[in-house]
């Protein structure tokens, strides 16, 4: 009786953190919960291993986690803790539903124990602090009363259909809101607003109308879907140029500038300069923020509110505790009349001054192969590995880089093999490919246009005027097309700063990644020749050439390592055998003068000797976004 399942659903755990510096990791496993016990297993190829268990009568305190700081790095975002023994564990549910459902079956199961705690930490316990509380003691006495009764979600338990041995599934999808319509047939469309103006450049494209609604009509491809407008005219468009369309959709307001980070909101709003000037932004720890530019402080400074959110009964947003509103477009509204505990109101919209269009993977649905005819030269910019590289032209409009591949210098055929899964891969932080000439001799490349040139150029040109909050914004925006890569299983194997680009919005981009796949250069290729990227490597790529997505988050640390040099040569008076010999014996590059121990520590962390010890680039975004946040006084 007591093996039969309450309740059973795939959720997240996060790992006991054993050491302040080790990375968190989060996992999915199936957890059940019996009468006696909270259990939880990995799912291997259908099969369950069991990874641990708690006895219910154990467990003191289960609540919901109350988050608004910490930007949680997996897919589900409802955490809840089990407090037993001197034990936190954090499980994260899909949905506010799910989570509900978890927390209120197991205080069920707990009612009757004999010790239940009196108080808890209602926030999270990370890296060596009770973000609650800000008790640095693990075993700290929690700082908020423990009512067992009190579900902090308040939200009453589903029926339980049948008896109870009847598992208890997560509750269905929520009915359909307003945003879908129904079709004669029944079946729901998707509604969308296009962001941007698309001009579709092939007959099976569709061009796009920034604010226009489009019904969706397939999704087979990521990049494109197929799309009707309002006069019935079908086609492709670009999936990052249009939104779902929902009534508190923020996209639509100019002070809407969800990438921009706390160190580009003070730049824009100090040049805008009005007072009361403001903007919405998503910060770099995942929760909504209002950076408020006022000049009542002298010469003018930048405060940042976060928006915070009651989760019930329904969801409801404040700046203010004590004006709140059910969604963020009217809390604007109210702060624009009512300063109402903020510095100053909300005066003036600004909106993101560098708000681009976005590149399209392709210029157009299923297109990789470019007509050279649609080409036009420009100036040369730069030459590298593979051959020359130009500014260009297609169809006289749209700005490129071409890149002529000289005969001898890539294994061609291999390359346009992949071309097509390159030209898939599209990110605001990787450079475009856009297409490829295959059909003469010699090929191009053709990729979206770069205007200030490479990283590391960059960082030696701009070396006095670059602040350590610049540097990690430069870092946060590689570990961001880094993120990408990694989602996608998709090596780099030569990241370094001069294989990434600045644009003349200074969004930082990774560029030529796989590329060094298809070098026919043995000096390159070759471990030990004068080309390979040794002081960029890991042991286990210049011994074995064994490469990962963790070996690039070796690179990566190198990376940051010129980055905060600014542009400095990694080991500059050693050969790349002597770096060889050095790293093996434990070996590392210095602490870059003026860096902060915290962002040596990230960087150290890409050094472990072992892959394994490695962080993943999305916890690495995850901790460069919280130092910026912080605020990233380097
Ligand atoms: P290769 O891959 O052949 O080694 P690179 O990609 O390193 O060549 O390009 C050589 C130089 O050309 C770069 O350092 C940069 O200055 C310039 N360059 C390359 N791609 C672009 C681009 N997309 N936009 C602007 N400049 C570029």
């Amino acid at each position: 009786m007591s093996l039969t399942p309450i309740l059973e659903e795939t959720l997240i755990k996060r790992s006991q953190q054993k050491k302040r510096t080790s990375p968190l990791n989060y996992k999915e496993r199936v957890f059940v919960l019996t009468k006696s016990k909270l259990t939880y297993y990995e799912l291997r190829s259908e099969k369950r291993f069991r990874k641990g268990s708690v006895d219910l009568n154990r467990i003191k305190c289960v609540e919901i986690v109350r988050n608004s700081t910490t930007i949680i790095p997996c897919q589900n975002k409802y955490p809840f803790q089990v407090v037993h023994d001197s034990t936190t564990l954090y499980i994260f549910a899909p949905s506010n539903e799910s989570r509900s459902v978890w927390v209120q079956s197991i205080k069920e199961e707990i009612r009757d124990n004999a010790q239940i705690a009196a108080k808890f930490h209602p926030q999270f316990w990370q890296e060596g602090e009770w973000l609650c509380c800000g008790q640095v003691d693990k075993l700290a006495p929690g700082c908020e009363s423990y009512n067992l009764f009190g579900d902090v979600s308040r939200k009453p338990l589903p029926p339980v259909p049948g008896d109870e041995t009847t598992v208890r599934r997560p509750p269905p999808p929520p009915p359909p809101t307003e945003e879908t319509t129904q079709t004669e047939a029944g079946s729901r469309e998707e509604v969308v607003i296009s962001l941007y103006d698309f001009q579709g450049s092939e007959p099976h494209d569709l061009s796009l109308k920034t604010g226009e609604e489009y019904v969706i009509l397939e999704k087979s491809d990521l990049n494109w879907y197929k799309a009707r407008n309002k006069l019935g005219e079908e086609g492709y468009i670009p999936s990052n140029y249009v939104t779902e369309k929902k009534s508190d959709t923020l996209e639509q307001f100019v002070w809407f500038c969800k990438n921009v980070n706390r160190n580009k909101a003070e730049e824009q709003l100090r040049k805008e300069g009005k007072d009361g000037g403001f903007m919405v932004r998503v910060s770099s720890t995942g929760t909504y923020t209002v950076s408020l530019f006022t000049k009542s402080t002298g010469d003018g400074s930048v405060r940042h509110y976060q928006i915070k959110e009651t989760q019930t009964p329904t969801k409801q947003f404040y700046l203010a505790e004590k004006y709140v509103f059910s969604s963020i477009p009217e809390l604007i509204e109210y702060h624009n009349y009512n300063a109402a505990g903020l510095v100053c109101r909300l005066r003036h919209a600004v909106g993101d001054q560098r708000r681009e269009v976005p590149t399209t993977a392709g210029f157009s649905y299923d297109k990789w192969e470019i007509n050279p005819s649609e080409l036009t030269f420009m100036k040369e910019v730069g030459s590298g590995q593979f051959g020359v590289v130009r500014l260009g032209k297609w169809r006289a409009q749209h700005k490129v880089a071409i890149k002529t591949i000289r005969e001898g210098a890539m294994s061609e055929d291999d390359f346009i093999e992949e071309a097509k899964i390159m030209t898939n891969l599209s990110h605001h932080n990787l450079v475009q490919l856009y297409g490829v000439c295959t059909q003469q001799k010699p090929i191009y490349l053709v990729t979206e246009f770069m205007e200030l040139g490479c990283l590391l150029n960059y960082l030696r040109q701009r070396r006095e005027s670059l602040t350590s909050l610049d540097l990690l914004s430069i870092c946060h925006d590689v570990s961001l097309g880094m993120t990408h890569l990694e989602q996608r299983s998709f090596i780099h194997r030569d990241l370094a700063a001069r294989n990434c680009l600045v644009n003349s919005s200074l969004v930082v981009k990774v560029a030529d990644f796989g590329m060094a796949r298809y070098v026919l250069d043995d000096q390159y290729t070759s471990s030990s020749g004068a080309k390979f990227p040794v002081k960029w490597s890991p042991p286990e790529v210049f011994n074995f050439c064994r490469y990962s997505s963790k070996s690039d988050v070796w690179s990566f640390g190198v990376l940051m390592w010129e980055v905060f040099t600014r542009g400095k040569m990694p080991f500059e008076h050693n050969a790349n055998h002597e770096v060889v010999m050095m790293v093996t014996q434990g070996h590392r590059l210095y602490r870059p003068k003026k860096t902060s121990p915290h962002i040596y520590g990230i960087m150290q962390m890409c050094w472990k000797e072992r892959s394994d010890e490695r962080p993943t680039f999305s916890q690495i975004s995850v901790m460069i976004a919280e130092e910026l946040e912080a605020d990233g006084s380097a």
